[in-house]
């Protein structure tokens, strides 16, 4: 049903920039506002209630999210438009102010009172953030993008400092949930089909630290693969500081837990480790990936590197690049450093220019390019246990993903999204693998949603 100005009444368009947290977040906003009695929109622009929920870790991002809002200006009858998210953290009222487009500017600790502020916009733009640092979702329903897989937080915010960093500031001081609440999800969760859950935290690693008694994030890890029916348990992303030796022993000792780690290094110069504030250096990285590949087989390691941080000379990219040979990570996603206002880094002297950084940024690229290669060459004439996301992104292969997170594309016409192949891997291209079906392991079962 359209009314006039073709907009679908109760209707809701959520757009998600950033991590998988926000993604996870996203899929509460829907569910409360489904419960709500919205309806997803069949197109953007049939919306009633648009939903940017932003990531204010790069420049890049918080730009695509004022342009995105610009364009709203110039465009059609005006939708309710709501921001969340790192930027409303970080800005509050001043994107109402800026946008003038935007109605509702609204916090994680606020989102379970989003149909009241979308009633009080009505009368005029409201911000109510309240306090990110007692902020959860517990409570809060949430509609499941897909079916087979879910994102499950074991813990909010972050308390570490790195000195690039934004995230501490947008999303508040660390808190773990309760593993009870964490085991329910899980226990409703499979009930409802999910066979894969990936544990979400800022800094996973450091699960339960605030918590009376404290728990380890390998106890946790632990119970969550004992739950029945859990058939794979994924978990990002790790602090190196934090990966302790336990946690690499449950990774070995329990089949559900994924043969995968994310684990950001940022730089291999011992300088700029340090002027990052990251706790660690280049040598203690390189011996936990020894120690990490020396107890779990077939152990796939990804990684997150800032090229262009302030001070960052050629030699010190040159210990970036020879740590990224000699660790041989299997992707990284590498970025030019951003200075973020109010944190240390973007206080510091000696800017590297951006030719610099761009230059660096390709000079790194390049051989991860290699390094990425060579790692899905072993997976050629293997066959792999995939997960089926859905569409690649030009339509004619679904993408699936392996137990260590590699891509393998399959025939569109051979697999289901939403479903658990054996896969054998037939090629291998620059970022991802090409295989073919060889058994269906599990297949997608009645649609689901559930309380929080
Ligand atoms: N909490 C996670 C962690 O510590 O790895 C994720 C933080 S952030 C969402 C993901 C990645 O963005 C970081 O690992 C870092 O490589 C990159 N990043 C963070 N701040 C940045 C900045 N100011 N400029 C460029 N990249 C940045």
């Amino acid at each position: 049903m359209s009314s006039l100005n073709g907009m679908e009444p109760n209707s809701y368009f959520i757009r998600t920039f950033g991590c998988q947290m926000n993604v996870h977040d996203s899929e509460h906003i829907a569910g409360l506002l489904e419960e709500s009695g919205y309806s997803r929109a069949s197109t953007p622009d049939k919306a009633e209630i648009i939903v940017f929920n932003t990531c204010s870790v790069r420049q890049s991002a918080e730009d695509r999210v004022w342009g995105n809002l610009s364009a709203l200006r110039a465009g059609r009858a005006s939708p309710i438009v709501a921001v969340c998210g790192c930027m409303a953290e970080r800005y509050g009222n001043k994107i109402i102010e800026r946008s003038q487009v935007v109605d509702i500017v609204f916090g994680l600790d606020t989102l379970k009172r989003l149909p009241e502020l979308i009633h009080r916009s009505r009368n005029g733009s409201v911000c109510d953030l309240g306090d990110k640092n007692e902020a959860t979702l517990d409570e809060v329903p949430s509609v499941h993008g897909r079916r087979l897989s879910a994102w499950v937080p074991v813990s909010y915010g972050c308390d570490n400092c790195c000195s690039f960093c934004v995230v501490p500031s947008v999303k508040g001081k660390e808190r773990s949930r309760s593993p009870d609440a964490i085991i329910d999800e899980i226990k409703s969760l499979v009930g409802n089909g999910v066979i894969e859950v990936t544990l979400l935290g800022q800094n996973v690693n450091s699960y339960g630290r605030d918590l009376s008694p404290a728990m380890s994030f390998a106890e946790i890890l632990r119970s969550v693969a004992s739950v029945q029916r859990i058939r794979r348990v994924k978990f990002e992303t790790s602090n190196p500081r934090d990966l302790t030796d336990d946690i690499l022993e449950v990774m070995d000792q329990r089949p559900e837990v994924c043969e995968h780690l994310h684990l950001p290094v940022q730089s291999g110069s011992d300088r700029i480790l340090e002027a990052m504030n990251r706790g660690h250096d280049r040598l203690y990285y390189i011996e936990k990936v020894r120690k990490a590949r020396e107890t779990i087989k077939d152990l796939v390691i990804s990684t997150d590197i800032i090229v262009g941080f302030p001070g960052e000379s050629e030699q010190d990219f040159r210990d970036t690049l020879d740590l990224v040979e000699a660790v041989g990570f299997d992707s990284a996603f590498i970025f030019k450093y951003s200075p973020r206002d109010g944190t240390p880094a973007a206080r510091m002297k000696n800017e590297v220019n951006d030719q610099a950084k761009s230059e660096r940024f390709l000079r790194l690229s390049k051989l991860q390019d290699q390094k990425t290669l060579q790692s899905l060459r072993r997976l050629l004439g293997r066959n792999v246990e995939l997960m089926v996301e859905g569409p690649s992104r030009k339509g004619d292969y679904v993408v699936g993903r392996t137990r260590g997170n590699q891509v393998v594309l399959l025939p569109a016409l051979d697999a289901d999204a939403d479903s658990l192949v054996m896969a054998k891997v037939q090629a291998v291209g620059r970022h991802a693998a090409r295989g073919d079906v060889v058994e269906v392991l599990h297949a997608k079962c009645s649609s689901r949603s559930s309380g929080g």
